[in-house]
């Protein structure tokens, strides 16, 4: 009787979920590029363009985002019920790089993009911040009415698209776009090897090999004028597909992309949930940054590992969890604060971290234990900092250079993304 009962509620979810999707929007997505400028006090948001897309990746029935992660959130309302029927948190490089001596001083303007669903009727689009508590705060609103508004076509171009791994509709599953950079015409076998690698380093992980039936993966064979990834300590330039370089914000193994447009316009012909870089090189490398994009180096040793520790930051918020590091990013964590990002705390609110799955041997905080104990406790030494910050396990992919090692709060973070993008 129970069982019928909750599948008689989860029926209903269902239905009054598609009819909260069908009453707001249509099945397309509208594209939001913008600027988002500033520095580490004031931060701007201007449209650049708004461009439509033909498919909805996304979930139909969750539209409000629950996670409450990253470093910005994008809300959408009816302007006639003034209901929020929309909303992403999200993270990007501005977010980063503001907090960079650089970014403390000087004034910088970063590309960035949103996609939401393609709504009915007039919305009004809000952009929040969070201020250095943590805090949500408002930044900007903008109302898009899709009958006047210049909205332009969806893009074509002549990429193809491929999938690499198949469940089911988009709208169902989550979608993960793999996209090729740095591949000349001369490597196109090379990719294709490449593509099936990263498929099959992505699936055989844990948790994503017991939801291989949630997920689509495509690839997205981006052809570049030139072979390799730029490389500036090297005084490497190379014209690629979506511009991706080493030694982003001065740190010499991050290698992201600015070049935001040249990235989704090439992703035109691909509905998508999560976007990853593959980077045709063999130096040690990668990033990812919260429902932005991921990206790793197709050609190194521990490639398998890249894949999967920036992915995780990219697709489920994880923060690093390692503490020696060249990383050029200052004061990241404030340690009043509690971080939003799941697997790490101060301790300042812990209860919302991981105390429900604590070891009830486990200590807070945890002393230093062998690497290999399996004891979910709460560990010093986490986000780049050896104090003030914890971790949950002795070890873990987003700790180690080892793949397929999340730890258990880890994959439990990536279970719950996973089931808020699919059914
Ligand atoms: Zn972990």
């Amino acid at each position: 009787m129970i069982k019928i009962f909750l599948l008689f509620i989860s029926i209903f979810i269902s239905i009054n979920g598609f009819s909260q999707f069908e009453n707001y929007f249509e099945n397309r997505t509208l594209r939001l590029d913008y600027f988002h400028s500033g520095n580490y006090e004031h931060e701007y948001y201007r449209t650049d363009e708004l461009i439509e897309k033909n498919t909805w990746a996304g979930s139909k029935i969750n539209l409000i985002d629950t996670f409450n992660y990253g470093k910005f959130k994008i809300m959408v309302y009816d302007t006639l019920s003034g209901k929020l029927i929309y909303s992403r948190s999200y993270s990007s490089l501005f977010a980063e790089w503001r907090t960079t001596s650089e970014g403390k001083g000087s004034c910088g303007n970063f590309s960035e993009t949103m996609l939401i669903p393609y709504p009915k009727k007039v919305v009004k689009v809000c952009f929040q911040s969070r201020d250095s508590l943590n805090k949500w705060h408002f930044v900007e609103s903008q109302i898009i009415d899709p009958e006047k508004d210049f909205i332009s076509k969806p893009l074509k171009n002549n990429i193809e698209v491929f999938p690499l791994h198949f469940a089911g509709k988009t709208e169902d599953k989550l979608d993960i776009a793999i996209i090729a950079d740095g591949y000349s015409i001369e490597d196109i076998e090379k990719m294709k090897k490449d593509f099936e690698k990263f498929n099959t380093y992505l699936l055989n992980a844990i948790p994503f090999n017991e939801n291989a039936a949630k997920i689509n993966i495509w690839g997205v064979a981006a052809i570049s004028e030139q072979s390799g990834i730029t490389d500036p300590k090297e005084s490497l330039i190379v014209k690629t597909a979506v511009n991706s370089s080493f030694n982003t914000i001065n740190s010499d193994r991050y290698l992201m992309t600015l070049d935001n447009k040249s990235l989704h316009n090439a992703l035109s012909n691909v509905a998508y949930d999560q976007i990853i870089i593959m980077c045709n090189t063999t130096k040690y490398g990668g990033g990812g940054i919260y429902n932005f994009y991921s990206t790793a180096a197709a050609g190194n040793s521990n490639t398998n590992f890249l894949i999967q520790h920036e992915f995780g930051h990219a697709f489920a918020g994880l923060g690093d969890e390692y503490y020696t590091s060249d990383v050029s990013v200052e004061d990241f964590y404030p340690l009043e604060v509690e971080p939003w990002e799941p697997n790490i705390t101060t301790l300042v609110n812990f209860d919302e971290k991981w105390k429900d799955l604590l070891d009830k041997d486990a200590v807070i905080p945890t002393p230093p234990t062998d690497s290999k104990s399996n004891l979910i406790g709460v560990y010093e030494g986490a986000g780049y900092m050896s104090k003030g910050l914890y971790r949950p396990y002795p070890d873990c992919t987003m700790k180690s250079i080892k793949y397929n090692a999340y730890c258990p709060v880890c994959k439990r973070a990536v279970q719950r993304m996973i089931d808020f993008y699919s059914r």
